[in-house]
């Protein structure tokens, strides 16, 4: 079976992205694996950016992921990869968990992940990279 390997991206932060264009194109090449990519909607970002008391002008989820889908494709033609070899994935709820959960459906045998923020430059590792490398059962390549 070739290999699967779990990329998830915070489409908040493309850059971010970009550290692990490398890497994941390096692993793809082997056993001609299939990247699935995965980009998790967290619940607080339309509170925070409407304020509580204006949930009720933010979209609804549908468009949320639809909006979504289209930032996590155009983060994904950054990547030199086989397009019948790419998957794409967006969830709305917790990061550290849909990236978990996703690994352990799609089997993964690796994830692939940027470390943290440049901007959270005083933690080595943010808070969903630290779940997945702690939690994870297969292995994860934390890029620095
Ligand atoms: P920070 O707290 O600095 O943002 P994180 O642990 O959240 O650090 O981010 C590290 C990595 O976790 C990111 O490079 C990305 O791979 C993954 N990640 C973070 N947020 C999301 C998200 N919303 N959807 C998918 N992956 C995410």
């Amino acid at each position: 079976m070739s290999k699967k390997i779990l990329v998830p991206v915070d489409i908040s932060e493309p850059e971010l992205a970009q550290q692990v264009i490398p890497h994941v194109e390096g692993y793809a090449k082997q056993d001609d694996a299939t990247i699935h990519f995965l980009a998790v909607i967290p619940d607080y970002t339309y509170f925070s950016a409407y304020g509580l008391g204006y949930t009720s002008i933010a979209p609804d989820a549908g468009e949320r992921e639809a909006a979504a889908m289209g930032s996590l494709s155009e983060i994904i033609m950054k990547f030199s990869l086989p397009e019948d070899r790419v998957e794409k994935h967006v969830l709305s709820g917790t990061p550290k968990d849909h990236i978990l959960q996703l690994a352990e459906d799609i089997d993964a045998d690796v994830i692939i992940l940027a470390s943290h923020r440049p901007s959270m430059s005083t933690y080595l590792l943010g808070s969903n990279a630290a779940a997945v490398v702690r939690h994870a059962k297969c292995s994860v390549l934390v890029v620095r």
